[in-house]
């Protein structure tokens, strides 16, 4: 069994086309990138030291439109990985139908390690060295684990010094002030929640008051587990790189990420106004989250953490996969045979890439829509694109994940990919 998670990608497209098969030239086009760059980015440190991170950009295809994709700044970065998300957001893009193709950006580099102004040095230096392959037309970068608003706020401003233009649509998830759109900073988690909403009937989830537990309390989690909890399902656990809290009375998503911010620690709180009170619960690992016995368990966090090592302890009815690639191909096969349904990532955490699309299309307008347009139209595309992975699914009898390739490139006789959604004007 190999490690790569590259070939595990590989291996889930291969699986898909044993239900039904498309033009072989695009198959062919699908299996490699497009390009590849890998680049040295010096940074000069506070103390006056040069240090030297590996940095990757990944332009695995662009049939429908530029390249797109987060940059990840963490420390285990590397190559395959930043190829296998690059090469699921080429599939991802076109399960709803947004007019890009796939990329991927990263860093191999602790960015916790790093002050503030470290951090910005090591943004503007990756973009030194990127400039040439980016731009709106090109492959358009957006934030990823460990990278933010702030710095694509960077990335953008260093990009438009170097061409000396002024082209916000270079990065998408950017600060409002510099041509961000409202509702990027949620989109991912939302757009989970409302996957979650469209399929919730179908999937026959949890009675009144599904139980739901997430790994991973980052931008994508906390948000999905927010909305989940004011829609009245019940969040009873959720962790982040140091472990994880549990209580079957529910948490408080809000409190929960409130002392978070403050204090950098994952707490079991309730807070009323500036107070916080610590609410009965167990510290748990984040092998243990995995293995809660949950309506639904929700992955945020980073790949292969759902692996054949552990995918037979996994005892929740549904995963619904907000990272990318939580679930090892190995385990996919594993959790299918116990009858776990899973949510794949191409659909489920597609809705940061469909508000990055929707950032993009107002900074090339000069046309800023309100934050209900935003949601309104985030949410007609994930139940659109869900309902079509369903129907699929049924009609091929196959994973839901066999069923959102087929959706992306369906089977023709011409070499093609999902064509771009059709939307009603704005206004
Ligand atoms: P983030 O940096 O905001 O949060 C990551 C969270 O995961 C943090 O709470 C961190 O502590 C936690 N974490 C790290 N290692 C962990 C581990 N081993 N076990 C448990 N928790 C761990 O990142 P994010 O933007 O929320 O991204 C999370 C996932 O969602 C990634 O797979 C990313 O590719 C995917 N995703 C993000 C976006 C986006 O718009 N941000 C879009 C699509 C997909």
């Amino acid at each position: 069994m190999s490690d790569s998670i590259f070939e595990g990608a590989i291996r889930q497209l291969e699986k898909a086309l044993k239900f039904y098969s498309i033009d072989k030239e695009t198959e062919l086009r699908l299996r490699s990138p497009k390009a590849a760059l890998q680049v040295s980015v010096p940074v000069r440190m506070d103390d006056g030291h040069l240090e030297v991170y590996q940095g990757y950009r990944v332009q695995y295809n662009d049939f429908r439109g530029p390249c797109k994709g987060g940059i990840r700044y963490h420390p285990s970065v590397t190559l395959d990985e930043v190829q296998s998300l690059a090469f699921w957001m080429t599939i991802k893009t076109a399960v709803v139908g947004v007019p890009f193709g796939g990329g991927k950006g990263g860093v191999r580099v602790n960015p916790k390690e790093l002050s503030r102004m470290e951090l910005e040095r090591l943004s503007r230096a990756y973009i030194n060295e990127a400039a040439d392959v980016v731009g709106p037309d090109r492959d358009v970068p957006a934030p990823d684990v460990y990278t933010n608003s702030t710095i694509m706020g960077w990335m953008a401003d260093q990009y438009n010094i170097i061409r000396r233009t002024h082209e916000p649509a270079v990065i998408t998830g950017k600060p409002l002030s510099l041509g961000g759109s409202l509702g990027r900073d949620d989109a991912t988690g939302r757009g989970g929640f409302y996957v979650l909403q469209a399929l919730r009937d179908k999937l026959a989830l949890g009675g009144k008051t599904p139980t739901i537990a997430v790994q991973g309390f980052g931008n994508a989690g906390y948000h999905f587990a927010r909305l989940a909890a004011l829609a009245g399902f019940k969040i009873v656990a959720v962790s982040d790189s140091k472990g994880g809290i549990f209580t079957e009375e529910g948490l408080d998503p809000d409190s929960v990420n409130k002392v978070k911010v403050e204090n950098n620690t994952l707490e079991a709180v309730y807070c009323e106004g500036s107070v916080c009170e610590t609410v009965d619960h167990r510290k748990i690992s984040n092998e243990e989250l995995l293995q809660l016995d949950v309506d639904l368990l929700v992955p945020a966090a980073l790949e292969n953490q759902i692996t054949a090592a552990n995918a037979d302890s996994i005892k929740a009815k549904t995963v619904l996969e907000l990272a990318n690639g939580p679930v090892s191909f190995e385990a996919d096969g594993i959790l299918f045979k116990k009858g776990i349904t899973v949510i794949p990532d191409i659909l489920a955490n597609a809705g940061g890439v469909t508000v990055s699309y929707f950032e993009w299309v107002q900074n090339r307008a000069g046309f800023y829509w309100e934050i209900e347009e935003v949601h309104r139209r985030l949410q007609d595309r994930m139940k659109e694109s869900s309902l079509a992975v369903y129907a699929k699914q049924q009609a091929l009898s196959c994973s839901m994940r066999t069923a959102a390739y087929a959706v992306a490139v369906p089977s023709t006789t011409s070499s093609t990919m999902r064509p771009a959604k059709r939307t009603r004007d704005a206004a």
